[in-house]
Protein backbone atom coordinates (compact mmCIF):
# COMPACT_ATOMS: atom_id res chain seq x y z
CA UNK A 1 0.00 0.00 0.00
CA UNK A 2 1.60 3.43 -0.80
CA UNK A 3 1.58 5.90 1.34
CA UNK A 4 0.63 9.29 0.46
CA UNK A 5 3.23 11.94 0.68
CA UNK A 6 3.12 14.56 2.80
CA UNK A 7 2.70 18.34 1.98
CA UNK A 8 5.28 20.81 3.93
CA UNK A 9 4.49 24.41 3.70
CA UNK A 10 7.00 26.78 3.90
CA UNK A 11 6.63 30.13 4.44
CA UNK A 12 9.04 32.76 6.21
CA UNK A 13 10.27 36.26 6.14
CA UNK A 14 11.49 37.87 2.61
CA UNK A 15 15.73 36.68 2.69
CA UNK A 16 15.07 34.27 5.42
CA UNK A 17 16.49 31.89 3.09
CA UNK A 18 13.17 29.53 2.53
CA UNK A 19 13.54 29.06 -1.48
CA UNK A 20 17.51 28.02 -0.30
CA UNK A 21 16.14 25.45 2.23
CA UNK A 22 13.43 24.08 -0.14
CA UNK A 23 15.91 23.33 -2.90
CA UNK A 24 18.03 21.33 -0.53
CA UNK A 25 15.63 19.34 0.56
CA UNK A 26 14.82 18.92 -2.95
CA UNK A 27 18.49 17.51 -3.34
CA UNK A 28 19.26 15.93 -0.63
CA UNK A 29 15.79 14.36 0.34
CA UNK A 30 13.96 13.76 -2.80
CA UNK A 31 11.39 15.98 -2.23
CA UNK A 32 8.86 17.65 -4.67
CA UNK A 33 8.88 21.38 -4.97
CA UNK A 34 5.54 22.92 -6.47
CA UNK A 35 6.29 25.69 -9.12
CA UNK A 36 3.67 28.23 -8.39
CA UNK A 37 2.11 30.74 -10.97
CA UNK A 38 2.63 34.92 -10.37
CA UNK A 39 1.78 37.52 -11.94
CA UNK A 40 5.22 39.33 -11.02
CA UNK A 41 7.91 39.89 -13.33
CA UNK A 42 10.93 37.63 -13.47
CA UNK A 43 13.90 38.87 -11.76
CA UNK A 44 17.26 38.39 -13.45
CA UNK A 45 18.27 34.92 -13.87
CA UNK A 46 14.79 33.82 -13.43
CA UNK A 47 13.21 30.86 -15.56
CA UNK A 48 9.63 30.26 -16.71
CA UNK A 49 8.80 26.74 -15.55
CA UNK A 50 11.38 26.29 -13.38
CA UNK A 51 11.17 29.47 -10.71
CA UNK A 52 8.05 30.45 -11.34
CA UNK A 53 5.29 30.61 -14.11
CA UNK A 54 5.11 33.91 -15.28
CA UNK A 55 1.25 34.80 -15.89
CA UNK A 56 -0.44 37.90 -17.40
CA UNK A 57 -3.05 38.63 -14.97
CA UNK A 58 -5.70 37.32 -17.64
CA UNK A 59 -4.02 34.29 -17.66
CA UNK A 60 -3.73 33.86 -13.98
CA UNK A 61 -7.41 34.96 -13.68
CA UNK A 62 -8.18 32.39 -16.05
CA UNK A 63 -6.94 29.82 -14.17
CA UNK A 64 -8.61 30.74 -11.45
CA UNK A 65 -11.60 30.18 -13.03
CA UNK A 66 -11.21 26.61 -14.33
CA UNK A 67 -10.05 25.91 -10.70
CA UNK A 68 -6.42 25.67 -11.64
CA UNK A 69 -5.06 26.38 -7.93
CA UNK A 70 -5.77 24.74 -4.69
CA UNK A 71 -4.75 28.25 -3.33
CA UNK A 72 -3.58 31.61 -4.54
CA UNK A 73 -3.02 35.34 -3.06
CA UNK A 74 -1.96 38.52 -3.60
CA UNK A 75 1.04 39.63 -1.97
CA UNK A 76 3.19 42.92 -3.06
CA UNK A 77 0.94 43.85 -5.74
CA UNK A 78 1.02 40.65 -7.41
CA UNK A 79 -0.48 37.40 -7.72
CA UNK A 80 1.07 33.85 -6.84
CA UNK A 81 -0.76 30.93 -6.95
CA UNK A 82 -0.31 26.86 -6.12
CA UNK A 83 -0.81 24.60 -9.32
CA UNK A 84 -4.03 21.76 -8.22
CA UNK A 85 -2.79 18.96 -10.76
CA UNK A 86 1.04 18.84 -10.01
CA UNK A 87 0.72 19.03 -6.32
CA UNK A 88 -2.12 16.03 -6.39
CA UNK A 89 -0.08 13.82 -8.45
CA UNK A 90 2.87 14.24 -6.61
CA UNK A 91 1.23 13.33 -2.84
CA UNK A 92 -1.08 10.60 -4.71
CA UNK A 93 2.64 8.83 -5.46
CA UNK A 94 3.92 9.16 -2.25
CA UNK A 95 6.15 11.85 -2.56
CA UNK A 96 6.70 14.67 -0.17
CA UNK A 97 5.79 18.04 -1.68
CA UNK A 98 6.84 21.46 -0.73
CA UNK A 99 5.06 24.95 -1.28
CA UNK A 100 6.85 28.09 -0.84
CA UNK A 101 4.35 30.60 -0.67
CA UNK A 102 3.39 33.21 2.37
CA UNK A 103 0.95 33.25 5.56
CA UNK A 104 -1.99 33.40 3.84
CA UNK A 105 -1.61 30.12 1.38
CA UNK A 106 -0.73 28.72 4.14
CA UNK A 107 -3.70 29.28 6.23
CA UNK A 108 -5.76 27.97 3.10
CA UNK A 109 -4.01 25.29 2.54
CA UNK A 110 -4.34 24.01 6.42
CA UNK A 111 -7.95 24.69 5.90
CA UNK A 112 -7.92 21.79 2.51
CA UNK A 113 -5.13 19.61 3.70
CA UNK A 114 -5.50 19.29 7.79
CA UNK A 115 -2.22 17.06 7.71
CA UNK A 116 -0.25 19.70 5.96
CA UNK A 117 3.08 20.65 7.65
CA UNK A 118 3.53 24.37 8.32
CA UNK A 119 7.08 25.58 8.95
CA UNK A 120 7.75 29.38 9.18
CA UNK A 121 11.68 29.91 8.84
CA UNK A 122 13.04 32.80 9.81
CA UNK A 123 16.48 34.25 9.71
CA UNK A 124 17.92 34.57 13.66
CA UNK A 125 17.11 37.94 13.85
CA UNK A 126 15.40 41.23 12.36
CA UNK A 127 19.12 42.82 11.48
CA UNK A 128 20.31 39.59 10.00
CA UNK A 129 17.10 39.69 7.74
CA UNK A 130 17.45 43.35 6.86
CA UNK A 131 21.28 42.75 5.57
CA UNK A 132 19.84 39.80 3.64
CA UNK A 133 17.88 41.43 1.76
CA UNK A 134 20.00 44.34 0.59
CA UNK A 135 22.92 41.87 0.36
CA UNK A 136 20.70 40.01 -2.44
CA UNK A 137 21.08 43.27 -4.23
CA UNK A 138 18.37 42.23 -6.16
CA UNK A 139 15.47 44.47 -5.01
CA UNK A 140 15.69 48.22 -5.34
CA UNK A 141 15.33 50.47 -2.11
CA UNK A 142 11.71 51.19 -2.00
CA UNK A 143 10.84 47.44 -2.68
CA UNK A 144 13.07 46.45 0.17
CA UNK A 145 11.30 48.56 2.29
CA UNK A 146 7.97 47.42 1.35
CA UNK A 147 9.20 44.10 1.90
CA UNK A 148 10.16 45.30 5.55
CA UNK A 149 6.97 46.33 5.79
CA UNK A 150 5.27 42.76 4.66
CA UNK A 151 7.87 41.17 7.12
CA UNK A 152 6.64 43.27 10.34
CA UNK A 153 3.09 42.19 9.28
CA UNK A 154 4.23 38.62 9.14
CA UNK A 155 5.92 38.57 12.28
CA UNK A 156 2.53 38.59 13.86
CA UNK A 157 1.19 35.29 11.61
CA UNK A 158 3.78 33.24 13.27
CA UNK A 159 1.87 32.54 15.79
CA UNK A 160 -0.15 30.47 13.02
CA UNK A 161 2.56 28.21 12.11
CA UNK A 162 3.33 24.59 13.57
CA UNK A 163 7.03 24.56 13.43
CA UNK A 164 9.56 27.65 13.86
CA UNK A 165 13.01 27.15 12.21
CA UNK A 166 15.82 29.45 12.36
CA UNK A 167 17.95 29.78 9.62
CA UNK A 168 21.41 30.45 10.98
CA UNK A 169 23.02 27.46 9.38
CA UNK A 170 21.51 26.11 6.39
CA UNK A 171 22.55 22.18 6.77
CA UNK A 172 21.20 22.15 10.25
CA UNK A 173 17.88 24.17 9.26
CA UNK A 174 17.41 21.71 5.99
CA UNK A 175 18.12 18.55 8.84
CA UNK A 176 15.96 20.21 10.88
CA UNK A 177 13.04 20.65 8.73
CA UNK A 178 13.35 16.82 7.40
CA UNK A 179 13.29 15.52 10.88
CA UNK A 180 10.39 17.12 11.45
CA UNK A 181 8.38 15.80 8.33
CA UNK A 182 9.62 12.47 9.31
CA UNK A 183 8.85 12.97 12.93
CA UNK A 184 5.06 14.00 11.97
CA UNK A 185 4.84 10.69 9.51
CA UNK A 186 5.48 8.42 12.64
CA UNK A 187 2.75 9.69 14.46
CA UNK A 188 -0.13 7.36 15.13
CA UNK A 189 -2.96 9.14 13.93
CA UNK A 190 -0.78 9.66 10.13
CA UNK A 191 -0.88 5.19 10.87
CA UNK A 192 -4.18 4.31 11.10
CA UNK A 193 -4.38 2.47 8.05
CA UNK A 194 -1.12 0.88 8.33
CA UNK A 195 -2.44 -0.56 11.99
CA UNK A 196 -5.51 -1.56 9.98
CA UNK A 197 -3.49 -3.60 7.49
CA UNK A 198 -1.11 -5.27 10.00
CA UNK A 199 -3.93 -6.57 11.87
CA UNK A 200 -5.93 -8.05 9.21
CA UNK A 201 -2.34 -9.40 8.14
CA UNK A 202 -2.46 -11.40 11.68
CA UNK A 203 -5.90 -12.43 11.16
CA UNK A 204 -4.89 -14.40 7.92
CA UNK A 205 -2.29 -16.26 9.55
P1 LIG B 1 8.78 36.45 -4.47
O1 LIG B 1 8.18 37.55 -5.28
O2 LIG B 1 9.83 36.94 -3.51
O3 LIG B 1 9.28 35.30 -5.32
O4 LIG B 1 7.61 35.83 -3.57
C1 LIG B 1 6.86 36.67 -2.74
C2 LIG B 1 6.05 35.85 -1.76
O5 LIG B 1 5.06 35.07 -2.43
C3 LIG B 1 6.90 34.86 -0.96
O6 LIG B 1 6.53 34.96 0.41
C4 LIG B 1 6.54 33.53 -1.55
O7 LIG B 1 6.68 32.50 -0.59
C5 LIG B 1 5.08 33.76 -1.89
N1 LIG B 1 4.56 32.82 -2.88
C6 LIG B 1 5.20 32.23 -3.91
N2 LIG B 1 4.40 31.41 -4.56
C7 LIG B 1 3.20 31.43 -3.93
C8 LIG B 1 1.93 30.76 -4.14
O8 LIG B 1 1.75 29.93 -5.03
N3 LIG B 1 0.92 31.07 -3.29
C9 LIG B 1 1.07 31.97 -2.26
N4 LIG B 1 0.02 32.17 -1.47
N5 LIG B 1 2.24 32.60 -2.04
C10 LIG B 1 3.29 32.35 -2.87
Amino acid sequence: MKKRGSLIVISGFSGAGKGTVAKRLVKDYGYSLSVSATTRAPREGEVDGVDYYFKSEADFKNLIDYNGFIEYARYVDNYYGTPRAFVERELASGHNVILEIEVQGALNIKSQYPDAILIFITAPSVEALKARLIGRGTEEAAVVAKRMRRASEEADEMINYEYIVVNDDLDECVHTVHSIVISKRCELNQNIDFIEVTKKGFEQI
